[in-house]
């Protein structure tokens, strides 16, 4: 009986059983486990442009693209030519390279808020790194992000609000101290008259706001420009560090991220995903006034041994080369314009309340009548519905985010047959839920 079961299973049900005996919950990130959406992750073998393969050979349409970085589709050609040329020339030194320089110039040339910036090896790293520099330079403690934002696992940003306005927050994990998170004040995004009273009280103490200026933690939401607009202000005000974390939005919205597309020039920028291009390599980077206070040159430690990896650099620079080329971004925009405007005319088609938006290379899945401006309203969406939608369009070769409150990735290797094969899935896939 139990060599029958063991045949009847899939390959995927089989190595999640396996995974499961050695890794926690089976899976090296939470969301991947499927645990919000329910079923069998799958286990990928192999990708290519816009596709991948589970181990039971089933071919997906990519939406996640690894939850940013593979903007250029997989195994782009000429980053696995300069991955591939990397590779034998040695893995990893701990000594400096060209390519590190190359890859800081054209960081700095595309976002010009950045005149200095250092890698790391993952967002987290980046994040965390810029908090302490901002901490180091301004000599403060206190720190705010906004509700609904992710910006990497660090102690001091795994954190919610606390109760009532202007209060103290609260860990959101098992093994942040209190203490630290007393730290950290975290305010509704886009709630302009909550930003303005907690500035009036306790600006002057805060050494950094963080902010996702297009966040993509809590589904796909757009900040306001007022909002950004009075958040720069202030900050300027109070002598605050403005950290822009572009880890996802960076390279994505458009070829200058968020920044670019807002006119806002933060401090600070975090950047990552699409700067390794599949390979573990992030960065943070702003003012040379701030930078300058990073060790060697400063009081501010940070360092990594695989930092500026030749491997990861080289495929970062061979990402942002192409990425770099002439209407590469309003080409992106357009096909995910494609992808969303075919999707809410399915829906509608359907009867279901649905809404989508997107921004360059990155889109929001709504089931809901209208795009939410906040993580409260992202809450009142039709989860279930979602749940179900994600597993009809799974089963019919479509990977989508396997939880609602993520967004979604287009590459450039998504072409319009791509596209169209998508929303001809989702016809179905919303009749099948509309009831
Ligand atoms: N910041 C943002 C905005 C992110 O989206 C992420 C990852 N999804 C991170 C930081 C953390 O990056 P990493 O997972 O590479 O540590």
């Amino acid at each position: 009986a139990g060599t029958l079961l063991q045949n009847s299973m899939s390959r995927n049900q089989s190595l999640f059983e396996r995974a499961q005996r050695t890794i926690p919950g089976g899976v090296n990130s939470p969301v991947r486990a499927f645990r919000s959406v329910g079923g069998t992750p799958r286990f990928i073998e192999r990708a290519e442009g816009p596709y991948f393969w589970d181990a039971d050979g089933q071919r997906y349409i990519d939406y996640i693209g690894s939850w940013g970085p593979m903007i250029v589709g997989h195994l782009h050609p000429e980053v696995l030519e300069a991955v591939q040329r990397s590779l034998t020339s040695g893995f990893s030194f701990g000594a400096p390279t060209e390519a590190e320089i190359e890859i800081a110039e054209e960081i700095c040339r595309l976002v010009p808020s950045i005149e200095q910036v250092r890698l790391v090896s993952s967002g987290t790293e980046a994040t965390m790194s810029a908090l302490r520099l901002a901490r180091g330079f301004t000599g403060r403690s206190r720190i705010v992000k906004f509700e609904g934002c992710y910006h990497g696992h660090a102690d001091s940003l795994l954190v919610k609000a606390g109760s009532g306005l202007l209060t103290f927050g609260n860990p959101t994990s098992a093994g942040v101290p209190p203490e630290v998170a007393r730290e950290t004040t975290v305010l509704e995004y886009n709630n302009v008259g909550q930003l303005r009273e907690f500035f009036a009280s306790l600006g002057d103490e805060t050494a950094a706001v963080i902010i996702e200026p297009i966040a993509g933690n809590m589904n796909l939401v757009r900040a306001t420009t007022e909002f950004l607009d009075v958040l720069r202000e202030l900050c300027t005000a109070h002598g605050t560090i403005l950290i822009f974390d572009e880890v996802m939005s960076g390279f994505r919205v458009a070829l200058g991220g968020a920044q670019a597309l807002f006119g806002i020039t933060p401090d600070l920028t975090c950047l990552g995903k699409v700067i390794g291009g599949g390979m573990p390599a992030a960065a943070f980077g702003g003012r040379r006034d701030v930078m300058a206070m990073l060790a060697p040159l400063g009081a501010v430690y940070q360092a990594g041994t695989l930092s500026g990896n030749p491997v990861a650099v080289a495929a970062g620079l061979a990402t942002l080369r192409i990425i770099s080329r002439p209407g590469f971004h309003d080409d992106l925009s357009r096909r995910t314009e494609r992808l969303v405007a075919g999707l809410v005319e399915a829906a509608r088609a359907a009867g279901v309340p649905f809404a989508a938006d997107s921004i360059g290379g990155m889109f929001g899945l709504y089931f809901a009548e209208r795009i939410p401006k906040s993580f409260a309203e992202v809450t009142q969406s039709d989860i279930p519905r979602f749940n179900a939608f994600f597993h009809k369009m799974l089963d019919a070769g479509v990977y989508f985010a396997p939880s609602a409150y993520e967004a979604g990735f287009v590459s450039s290797a998504h072409d319009d047959a791509v596209l169209d094969e998508t929303v001809a899935r989702a016809r179905a896939a919303f009749s099948a839920t509309a009831s």
